[in-house]
């Protein structure tokens, strides 16, 4: 089995998968550990039936302890050596370009990205110290949200900085969400019975976190987030793009330094901030058909900038794009920011099928554009645990 694992500073969310087809594993159990440190809930399904724990985690160590002896419990595995690999996902991977097996140097690599995203790495390299404890015979492999973006070429990946600071403290544009992306460009090599190297798209993954990726023959070819997930489109609570200089004039306005305006603009923005309401985009488009002008406010701007940057793409792509693709929380299930995007783009010529928007209940993916559209759009279910199962399957004995 592989066990698929997603931590944060509190938190871990596992998958574990049945490997014995190599090409098609087979998630069998979806779980969380949460308010590690300070607390402790373990909850995960299994068999159509949800198991709920309150248990004290001091540490990450003691969560995986926790999870790991639940399973056997269970019978779900016999002992720890069941599980063969274990496949993270580490946010920020710096110029690493695919998933690796994480060896020392790769370890050093993730460890000196925590300067790069001191609010994402960190996370991850606690977990991997956990398993390297309590699975001691498991292989390791790291999947990166970066990886995907290295592709982009000197135009996009560099700001127009002082080029010392890209040489000397590696600034430039990364990229996130590489995981999502490589999963949705294979998938729709699938969909679309095209080869992989020959595919053109824009795909929106609009979660919490979000950003848009212009996909040239299969490969990263630009994208919003940058240097940090900070940059790029309107977020949950992150502001994306904004004036730079509004960072000195807010520490001046509230007396205050740039950490903890860079705090705000992580946690305090987006639609969080222009609604001064919610982040939750189902709060957000419920209110807006309410008449709530806070909501009508945050999903205009949200929309506005999805689509600013999806004309940006299409003009790379020139007349050469096979989809549209939206994905991730919000780009799956929110048929009123996929529509109101669209409709911000008079000059794609999109032909939307609003009932097809409109229809909850699909499987991995559905069109949402007519069939007389000039360009076709998708929303299309994400999957990246499964992508770190098959990276982590792909690298390991
Ligand atoms: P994360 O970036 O944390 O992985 P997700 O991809 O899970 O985020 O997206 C979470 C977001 O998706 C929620 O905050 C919510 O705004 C949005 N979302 C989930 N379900 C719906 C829905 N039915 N309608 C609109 N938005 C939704």
């Amino acid at each position: 089995m592989i066990l698929v694992i997603n931590a944060g500073s509190s938190s871990i969310k596992f998958r574990l998968f049945n490997d014995s087809d190599k090409k098609n594993p087979i998630d069998i159990l979806d779980g969380i550990a949460e308010r590690i440190t300070i607390g402790g809930d373990v909850s995960f399904k299994y068999e159509g039936k949800k198991y709920e724990y309150e248990v004290a985690l001091p540490n990450h160590e003691v969560a995986i302890k926790f999870i790991l002896d639940k399973l056997i419990e269970l019978n779900i595995i016999s002992n720890v050596d069941d599980i063969s690999a274990v496949g993270f996902r580490v946010v920020h991977g710096g110029t690493i370009s695919k998933s690796s097996i994480i060896n020392d140097d790769v370890f050093n690599k993730i460890k000196d990205a925590v300067k790069l995203a001191p609010l994402h790495n960190p996370g991850a390299i606690t977990a991997i110290e956990a398993v390297k404890k309590v699975m001691p015979k498991a292989e390791l492999v790291a999947c990166f949200d970066t990886a995907f973006h290295q592709t982009l070429a000197e135009e996009q990946y560099l700001y127009a900085v002082p080029y010392s600071w890209y040489q000397k403290y590696g600034v430039r544009k990364y990229g996130f969400h590489g995981i999502s992306y490589q999963y949705i460009t294979e998938k729709m090599s699938e969909v679309l019975n095209k080869p992989k190297d020959k595919l053109n798209l824009i795909v929106c993954h609009l979660g919490n976190g979000a950003s848009i990726a212009c996909i040239k023959n299969g490969k990263s070819f630009d994208t919003t987030m940058g240097l940090t997930p900070l940059a790029g489109v309107m977020m949950g609570t992150r502001s994306g793009d904004i004036d730079p200089s509004i960072i000195e004039y807010m520490c001046k306005q509230l007396n205050t330094d740039a950490s903890k305006i860079t705090n705000m603009l992580n946690k305090e923005s987006g639609l969080l901030g222009v609604s001064g309401k919610s982040s939750d985009m189902r709060d957000v488009a419920g209110g807006y058909f309410s008449g709530d002008s806070d909501f009508k406010r945050a999903l205009n701007k949200y929309t506005q900038v999805a689509a600013d940057y999806i004309i940006r793409f299409a003009n790379l792509l020139g007349h050469d794009i096979d989809a549209i693709v939206f994905t991730a929380g919000v780009g799956e299930n929110s048929a009123h920011t996929r529509q109101f995007t669209l409709q911000k783009l008079p000059l794609l010529d999109i032909k939307l099928d609003m009932d097809k928007n409109e229809e909850r209940n699909y499987k991995d993916y559905k069109y949402i554009s007519a069939a007389d559209s000039k360009i076709k759009v998708l929303a299309f279910r994400t999957n990246e645990e499964l992508m770190i199962c098959k990276d982590t399957i792909s690298l390991t004995k």
